[in-house]
């Protein structure tokens, strides 16, 4: 499911709380995505109801001059964001 795939630099998908990871509220919809992953138990509730750890993770670029990170909320086709001149790279994704 989650192959470390990245065309460059490393690629983080080791640990629980992996950057991007989406959960979402079974009741309300609500989403939330990990945009900071650490090695705690993550159980995110909403409506008093435990959230769903979705299939998905939201892909990651960062730019390797910078440092600046982002995160895509909703893909499109031809997306390549740019920073201090560079395409970004792809620090995590889900293919
Ligand atoms: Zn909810
Ligand atoms: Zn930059």
């Amino acid at each position: 499911m989650i192959s470390g795939k990245a065309m460059a630099g490393k690629t983080v998908v080791k640990g629980r709380n992996i950057l991007g990871r989406v959960y979402r509220c079974p009741v309300c919809g609500a989403e939330l995505s990990v945009i900071k992953g650490g090695s705690g138990e993550l159980k995110p509730i909403c409506c008093n109801t435990e959230m769903i750890m979705l299939e998905p993770i939201n892909t990651v670029y960062v730019c390797s001059v910078c440092r600046s990170e982002l995160m895509v909320i909703k893909n499109g086709e031809n997306l390549e964001p740019i920073c201090c001149n560079k395409k970004m790279k792809i620090k995590t994704r889900l293919y």
